[in-house]
């Protein structure tokens, strides 16, 4: 009798701020491509309403209570995963903080609270998953930016600053790590209504239309959308893509300053003879 095959072990995948908003999504979304999921974040009730909405998705979920600011709990994060899961083959640096203020009046404590959360997170936990991900045989990283990453963030220096940082670290984190099989990219959410966005961010629902008249889509994002252009990087499907970013904002960025000509008349020039 041929010996019984064991059941290939299941891809483990870790997504910070998985608790809520677009975490919350990208996690349900990996749950249906297979993935066991590892939520982390600082609120014990956002943990356990992400697991209860990722466990229905089928994954098995834990969720490790973790401050991403802090190296010391973000290095216990990793050894809970390797306890519970075994192996690693996923990252998801989606944890963040934001706030609007003018630049000239961010504190220092915002500031820092800011660039802690968004870089200084993001860095330590793709330091502490390197290790993890190798002895898996390589994997990939994906971290959550912002078109400000490359445009301007007024309202929001701390965060432009900090998510410019994160995208630089997925260009340098992908050249350094390419060799250990580890790709890194990065997704650019455009506008997604969110808990996070409508208590930190869009105060009005008149700011919510001027954003949305910004938008040559017409329209803000969906968590599911977002969700699902990180399960296509860190599928196979993306393979051979690593260090790049990939804006999923209903063309937000590219229209700015285009958008303004809305509404005058485009002369066309007649058809010739
Ligand atoms: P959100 O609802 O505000 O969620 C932020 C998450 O980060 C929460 O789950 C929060 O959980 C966690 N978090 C905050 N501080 C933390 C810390 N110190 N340690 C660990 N976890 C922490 O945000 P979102 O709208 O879903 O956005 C998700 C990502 O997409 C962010 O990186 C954001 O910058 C990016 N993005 C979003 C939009 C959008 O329109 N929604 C647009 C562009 C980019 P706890 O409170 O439990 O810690």
């Amino acid at each position: 009798m041929p010996p019984e095959r064991s059941a290939e072990p299941r891809p483990v995948a870790v997504v910070t701020g998985g608790g809520t908003g677009l975490g919350r999504a990208i996690a349900v979304r990996l749950a249906e491509d297979g993935y066991d999921l590892v939520l982390a974040s600082r609120s014990e009730a956002h943990l356990a309403e992400g697991r209860a909405t990722v466990e229905r998705a089928g994954a098995r979920v834990t969720t490790v209570p973790t401050d991403v600011r802090d190296p010391a709990a973000v290095e216990a994060l990793f050894l809970d995963v390797e306890r519970e899961h075994g192996r690693l083959d996923l990252l998801v640096n989606n944890a963040a903080g934001n706030f609007i203020q003018p630049a000239e009046s961010i504190s220092p404590n915002g500031w820092r609270a800011v660039v802690g959360i968004v870089l200084d997170g993001t860095f330590f936990c793709s330091r502490a998953a390197f290790p993890r991900l190798v002895r898996t045989g390589g994997g990939s990283i994906v971290n959550l930016v912002a078109s400000y990453a490359w445009m301007a963030g007024p309202g929001t220096a701390h965060s432009a600053a900090a998510k410019a940082g994160v995208l630089a670290l997925t260009r340098t984190l992908a050249v350094e790590w390419a060799d250990a099989g580890i790709r890194v990219n990065a997704v650019a959410p455009g506008p997604v209504r969110t808990e996070g966005t409508d208590r930190q961010l869009w105060l009005s629902e008149e700011l919510v239309d001027a954003i949305r008249s910004e938008i040559p889509m017409g329209r803000f994002g969906t968590p599911g959308e977002i969700a699902e252009a990180v399960a296509f990087l860190a599928s196979p499907k993306a393979a051979y893509i690593t260090g790049q970013v990939l804006a999923v904002d209903g063309g937000q960025w590219l229209g700015r300053g285009v958008m303004r000509l809305r509404g005058l008349s485009t002369p066309r020039a007649e058809p010739r003879g």
